[in-house]
């Protein structure tokens, strides 16, 4: 492989690119957008910062901590703050992750069903070599039943209620009925001493590192993909210029919903095109306000719902009180970012941004009325392709199509593992190593 083309400069594109190049491979990195990053963008203006999309990483993300060490942003790694307020209807609960006195004292669960998340919880801990958040062939052997169906099977309606729900929708806004239980079964043989971190220039900055040294193309479109021969030749559009160029192979990093525009029996084998095209995504509205630091100073930095109720709020975010060193605001100014549920996102994705900014403040309040009357909407960032839904069965399809080995197309993204930043890098760093007939583990 002498040239090769990665398409989408997220987490998945940029490991892809990084590994490649490790290897002496010359890539080109194309992203439609100006930076680099996809949902883990940053928003910098007017002398605010904050992440958009994906806000932290966890200390059970293997590849990303150890990219942290190799590329020297150990430095740059920041602890966020763990307590949050767990909401149900006008009851709040405070919890902080990894602290078992704030687990015991939950007011919504009787002492029947603390024992059983407890003794879930053991269970699961000790078997935890044999489970990984993201790999497809270790998640595709607990692939066989939803979230829901699992936490009530396996431990009670209030566990599944008040905390597997609260531990999973505010952070995936998927509903826990409808996706396989396989990741969270992980995430809870990690709950113990979890630990959550993010860089002190946001998400994006791994991406950045890991583009380092190849041929970056941004605000650059590709639109077509032909092959003749051996070779692809790629089409995109770049401000008014218009691309034309040919590579011995292709790694596509976008989400599934471009790949399957860019994408056809020619290019790639009717399985991974089925896969590829069968992928469903769940929305996200986030928007994001300033407001006085001194209106919310006795405020917690997570709220969470929990519990059989509707509401449209997945989560609200402190930004400074999560993590001071990690965002930027004028002094005095707190940032806040209220993020909706799918079905409240697809609701209300027609509204102009003014008109959001306004609503989604009026749910924040009603959801938490610690909040204040003021606030100034900063921006809004409407994702119809959030998050790719983990539907039962999905993991064990991904592994089936992750066995096929030998193509000069790779397809990453975290569609074909978790929705995680270590999902997305994990299946980045596959796709070079297939694309270069290189054996290892996802
Ligand atoms: C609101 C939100 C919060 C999240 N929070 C977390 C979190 O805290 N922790 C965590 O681990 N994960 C989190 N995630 C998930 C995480 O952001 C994703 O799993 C990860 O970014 C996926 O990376 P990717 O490279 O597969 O795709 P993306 O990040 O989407 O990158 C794909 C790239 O392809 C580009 N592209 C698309 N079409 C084209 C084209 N035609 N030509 C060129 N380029 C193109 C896009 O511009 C984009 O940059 C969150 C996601 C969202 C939406």
């Amino acid at each position: 492989m002498k040239k090769i083309a990665v398409i989408g400069a997220g987490p998945a594109g940029c490991s892809a690119a990084y590994h490649l190049r490790a290897a002496g491979v010359d890539v080109d990195l194309f992203d439609k957008s100006q930076q680099v990053g996809g949902r883990t963008a940053r928003f910098d203006q007017n002398e605010c910062a904050f992440d958009t999309g994906a806000a932290f990483f966890t200390n059970f993300y293997p590849l990303l901590n150890e990219l942290v060490d190799r590329l020297g942003l150990r430095k740059d790694v920041l602890e966020l703050e763990r307590r949050v307020g767990m909401r149900y209807k006008d009851q709040i609960a405070e919890f902080a992750f990894g602290d078992f006195s704030t687990f015991w004292g939950l007011p919504f669960l009787s002492t029947n069903d603390k024992l059983s998340m407890i003794w879930n919880t053991i269970k699961l801990t000790i078997r935890r070599p044999f489970y990984d958040l993201v790999d497809p062939n270790k998640l595709s052997q607990i692939d066989e039943r939803s979230i829901a169906d699992w936490a009530r099977e396996d431990m009670t309606e209030a566990v599944y209620q008040y905390c597997i729900r609260p531990g999973v929708e505010p952070f995936w806004y998927f509903s826990c009925e409808d996706v396989s239980r396989a990741m969270t079964t992980v995430l809870q043989a990690n709950a113990a001493d979890a630990k959550f971190y993010t860089f002190k220039n946001g998400m994006s900055q791994i991406s950045y590192k890991l583009s380092e040294g190849c041929n970056l193309y941004l605000n650059t479109e590709v639109n077509r993909i032909e092959k003749s021969g051996d070779t692809y030749q790629l089409f995109a559009k770049s401000e008014n210029k218009t691309l034309e160029l040919t590579y011995d192979g292709l790694i596509m990093a976008c989400t599934a919903d471009v790949s399957t525009v860019l994408l056809n029996e020619s290019l790639i084998d009717v399985e991974r095109l089925k896969y590829v095209q069968s992928q469903k995504y769940v929305a996200n509205i986030h928007v994001a306000y300033m407001v006085d630091r001194a209106a919310v100073k006795d405020m917690l930095a997570y709220y969470y719902p929990c519990g059989n109720w509707e509401t449209p709020i997945a989560a609200i975010v402190l930004h400074k009180t999560k993590s001071e060193y990690s965002v930027q605001a004028p002094d005095g100014k707190e940032l806040i970012s209220v993020y909706l549920l799918n079905k409240p996102s697809l609701d209300n994705s027609n509204y102009d941004k003014e008109t959001l900014g306004i609503k989604i403040w009026e749910m924040a309040r009603a959801f938490e009325s610690a909040l204040p009357e003021k606030a100034e909407c900063i921006s809004v960032f409407n994702r119809s392709h959030a998050i790719p839904l983990h539907e039962v069965g999905r993991f064990i399809q991904a592994q089936s199509i992750l066995d096929k080995s030998g193509h000069s197309l790779q397809l990453a993204g975290d569609y074909l593992s978790c929705a995680t930043v270590e999902g997305a890098l994990r299946s980045g760093r596959w796709a070079a190593n297939q694309l270069m007939g290189i054996q290892s583990k996802f």
